[in-house]
């Protein structure tokens, strides 16, 4: 059972995470060590290589990607998914970051095109997870019918191995999955299963990463690419947590972690 994921089968609004207030105290401290730990941070850290990140936020504003079990669209989970990660990953002075938005209607092809075009180190494609239709079923939430399934939460980490850095992905992908799970985070079985649809090939199944090589976004990449799905939108209770911005900036301190021990690794 994730730790970050109460129940819910209501319609209703977001639940709140946060663990309280903050004193002030507390938050004048924190701040004070944070401005120190910056004005430590000197420029000789950049002084190694740059690696360079695009994070796609998957699907665009017209085609959408799946609908969450209260009907609101992938795209908006996955842009700000990504805005999350992107801010995260931002504060590592070891990386400079892209955070790419498709045009309507862009061809996949022309999608990845572009994002080789800004010659990445490394691809992480945000996007959010749905089932097959044989687990949905019908609900109605704000007086519209939507459909649900509440058997399968959790990430899944998804790469090709016919891309242009095919074990570097891989790496990279391990690295996330190992991240996540340290987090709280669990992932999700469902790709694994042997039914239409699904049958993916587990690498790891403990780190819920993946084998799709047919994702034409990690196989045509010339750089490292990871395909993320961070969440299932059609569980009732996961959509609500994935819609809370401090389940979100955790998901992507975990991210950020996994990044940087892929680099430590010297994996990318
Ligand atoms: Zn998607």
């Amino acid at each position: 059972m994730n730790l970050w994921l109460p129940e819910s089968s209501r319609c209703g609004d977001i639940p709140r995470i946060s663990g309280g207030k903050i004193p002030f105290m507390k938050l004048l401290l924190a701040c004070i060590g944070a401005a120190l730990l910056l004005a430590w941070a000197s420029p000789a850290q950049a002084g190694g290589k740059i690696l360079r990140v695009a994070i796609d936020v998957g699907h665009c504003a017209e085609t959408k990607g799946a609908l969450s079990a209260r009907n609101r669209p992938e795209f908006a989970f996955n842009r700000a998914m990504a805005s999350a990660i992107g801010r995260e990953l931002k504060r590592d002075r070891r990386l400079q970051v892209f955070v790419v938005e498709a045009a309507a209607g862009l061809p996949l092809k022309k999608r990845i095109e572009n994002i080789n075009g800004l010659k990445p180190d490394l691809l992480i494609s945000v996007h959010h997870d749905s089932v097959q239709p044989g687990y949905l079923k019908e609900w109605t939430c704000r007086k519209a019918p939507a459909q649900y399934c509440d058997l399968y939460r959790g990430y899944s980490v998804f790469i090709s191995g016919k891309n242009g850095r095919p074990e570097a992905s891989r790496a990279l992908a391990m690295s996330l999955g190992a991240a996540l799970r340290k987090g709280g985070f669990l992932p999700s079985v469902h790709h694994a299963e042997m039914i239409r649809g699904e049958g993916r090939r587990p690498i790891d199944i403990n780190l819920g990463v993946y084998l799709y090589d047919g994702l034409v976004v990690l196989k045509d990449s010339r750089s490292a690419a990871v395909l993320l799905e961070c969440g299932i939108v059609k569980n009732r209770s996961e959509e609500l947590i994935l819609r809370n911005p401090a389940y979100r900036k955790k998901f992507a301190r975990a991210v950020r972690a996994g990044v940087a021990n892929a680099i430590r690794d010297r994996a990318l």
